[in-house]
């Protein structure tokens, strides 16, 4: 197995409240994970930490060979600058709770607008791919749309194009469906599906117990800033061993 993402002892506090305490987690590439647990246990920091939002406390986090927030100079590693960062958030995509587009700008100007204003690509050779991938999520016909045009689940497969459009190594969903109306789950869930199938790494952070048993290749269970319990779907889903995985999925099911 080779790892893409490596997390080792990472520890996240803010101020006295510490978040994270000490996360220890590989996922290999092409693997789907899906990361359950309460609600304050850790889990969107966590995703914010690999994504740059947030600076670890203490531990590494490796995605490929990049060591997040740092880069090897004279065998020694040094923080990052602005630019640096930017450029090594690249490889990395996240799609969020609330789809964050920009208002002002159509479908299209939203999925167009990273690849032309941070990988400098020309318009005509991000637009050509962004209505392919507009397409991939069933919404060719909708470029020219405003967000306020679209529905919520629309909205949020214009938000996973947009990630696409970067092409990142490494995609990360934070309860991309949990702000949608139960009608319109679906077609976001089966959009990741087929990204999943094509064999992108992802780490979902969600409460469809569903699409966790379908999809997921390993499922893990995080408590009050740690990871208590890791395995396959059927394992952690159907045989709990830690009470607090237990507990909680006897109250999401
Ligand atoms: P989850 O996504 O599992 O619900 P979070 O990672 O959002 O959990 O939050 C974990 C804990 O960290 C919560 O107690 C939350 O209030 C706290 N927290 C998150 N972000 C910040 C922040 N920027 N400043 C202070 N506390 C924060
Ligand atoms: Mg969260």
């Amino acid at each position: 197995m080779t790892a893409l993402v490596r997390a080792e002892g990472v520890h996240k506090s803010f101020g006295d409240l510490q978040v994270l305490k000490g996360i220890d987690l590989e996922v290999a590439d092409g693997e789907v994970l899906c990361l359950l647990g309460p609600s304050g246990s850790g889990k969107s920091t966590f995703l914010r930490c690999i994504n740059h939002l947030e600076q670890i406390s203490r531990g590494r986090i490796w995605v490929g060979d990049q060591v997040i927030g740092y880069e090897p100079r004279g065998g020694k590693l040094h923080e990052l600058g602005e630019r640096s960062v930017a450029r090594q958030r690249q490889s990395v995509g996240m799609v969020f709770q609330r789809f964050n587009l920009f208002p002002h700008l159509t479908a299209l100007e939203n999925v167009i607008e990273g690849p032309v204003q941070v990988k400098r690509e020309t318009k005509a050779t991000a637009v050509a791919r962004a209505e392919e991938l507009l397409t991939r999520v069933g919404l060719a016909d909708k470029r020219d749309a405003y967000p306020r045009q679209l529905s919520g689940g629309q909205q949020q497969r214009v938000a996973i194009a947009r990630a696409l459009a970067m092409e990142p190594s490494l995609l990360l969903f934070d309860e991309p469906t949990s702000a949608l109306d139960p009608e319109l789950v679906g077609e976001v869930l089966e959009v990741m599906k087929d990204l999943a199938k094509s064999g992108l790494t992802m780490i979902v952070v969600t409460h469809e117990i569903g699409f966790a048993r379908e999809v997921a290749d390993r499922v893990a269970f995080m408590d009050a800033g740690a990871i208590v319990e890791i395995g396959a779907p059927g394992a952690v889903l159907d045989h709990p061993e830690h009470p607090r995985t237990q507990a909680f999925l006897q109250r999401v099911l």
